[in-house]
């Protein structure tokens, strides 16, 4: 007789679910979301075009997401100056989606995946998923530094000499961008691997911040991800990209299901472009209150890092679990990511922004309570 988890693959056994959690709280600024609702002119367009495809749902839809992939090219070509084709395009449900895709294409089992800790949980996640070895690479030589060292990268890279590597530009939980020069030594370095770097940060990041996007031309092994999630404010929409060579990009093809994309997502996805200004208004908005944010963390005494991103990585917490407690229950929902002393913080609006730092600042000023035991 055998329970589940022995029935499960050994691989998984005794592993956590991804679990960020979701709490009904006034402030929450947990998982790096838009704290701004979707404008009224993108959902105008939302619904007439769902509208226009809700008699055709009887069929699949087009399989190529022709008109996504076009629409995704335009506004990668136009904001970055990087030109893009629409054949260098893919596209599914969350870039989460489209890092499962790259794994499971040039991933898998018997391969070896290699990121630099701290970064993005869901890199190791999906890389174990698709039974992939996860190798923890090292950021820097002190772990209170997480800048990533290009020459400390890449030996690294040439030691494992991975199938897979994952950079992230801003870097989350830390906030901060990549220097190109990593890329491309990491690149250099692991010959048989695809090096996918994660921008999903990339429209928060600091004037003069470069893209790894200008690095594509002549690296067939190079990608870069991206998602309509925080800067477009569309996490529940589900749209996830990337940018690569096109032949790559075909590839992908042999991995995905079939439709991967809906018709209603595809119809939801082309009417932000037809407002990409406005979905990108507020923007600006949460950069200021991302530098208010670290500003504000600051002038409490705590270390915040400085962030390309949306979110805010602090440290100076004697216990950081007591902290996060204290915040929640003051209504504030902010992000144990683990790493010690330390808790992530999304900037939201103006508001949100002083509340949580009003909330640090009484519960810094209050005395832990003891442990009753
Ligand atoms: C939020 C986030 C994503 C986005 O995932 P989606 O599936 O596109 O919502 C991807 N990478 C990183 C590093 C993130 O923080």
């Amino acid at each position: 007789m055998s329970g589940l988890q022995d029935l499960l693959r050994e691989d998984l056994r005794g592993h956590e679910p991804y679990g960020a959690p979701q709490l009904d709280v006034p402030v929450a600024l947990n998982t790096n979301e838009s704290s701004y609702e979707v404008p009224r002119t993108v959902v105008d367009a939302i619904v007439r075009r769902v509208g226009e495809v809700a008699p055709t749902l009887n069929r699949y839809p087009d399989r190529e997401f022709a008109a996504v992939r076009e629409a995704l090219a335009g506004y990668v070509t136009s904001t970055t100056g990087c030109a893009v084709d629409a054949d260098q395009i893919w596209a599914a449900n969350g870039s989460n989606e489209v890092l499962q895709h790259l794994v499971q294409a040039f991933g898998g089992a018997e391969r070896t995946a290699l990121g630099f800790t701290p970064s993005y949980s869901m890199h190791p996640l999906i890389s174990r998923g698709m039974g992939m070895t996860w190798i923890d690479g090292m950021r820097s030589c002190d772990p209170a530094v997480f800048d990533v060292s290009a020459q400390l990268a890449a030996s690294q890279a040439r030691e494992v000499d991975p199938h897979v590597v994952f950079l992230c530009s801003p870097n989350n939980p830390t906030g901060t961008a990549l220097a190109l020069d990593v890329v491309e030594a990491v690149y250099e370095a692991a010959p048989h691997a695809i090096i996918v770097v994660d921008e999903a940060y990339a429209e928060f990041a600091r004037p003069g911040t470069p893209s790894a996007l200008t690095l594509l031309p002549g690296r067939e092994r190079l990608v870069v991800t991206r998602t309509m999630s925080k800067a477009f404010a569309f996490a529940g929409v589900r749209l996830g990209y990337l940018a690569a060579d096109a032949e790559l990009t075909s590839l992908l093809r042999l991995v995905r299901l079939p439709y991967h994309l809906s018709a209603v997502t595809q119809a939801v996805t082309c009417a932000a472009f037809e407002h990409t200004g406005d979905m990108l208004a507020m923007v600006e908005a949460i950069k200021g209150s991302r530098d208010a944010l670290v500003a504000g963390l600051d002038a409490l005494g705590l270390t915040p890092v400085p962030s390309d991103a949306n979110f805010v990585l602090v440290g100076g917490f004697p216990d950081e679990r007591a902290t996060w407690q204290a915040l929640l229950e003051r209504g504030v929902l902010v992000r144990d990511v683990g790493i010690p002393h330390h808790l992530r913080i999304t900037a939201g609006t103006p508001e949100e922004t002083q509340a949580v730092l009003t909330a640090l600042r009484e519960v810094i000023s209050t005395p832990a309570r003891k442990d009753s035991r």
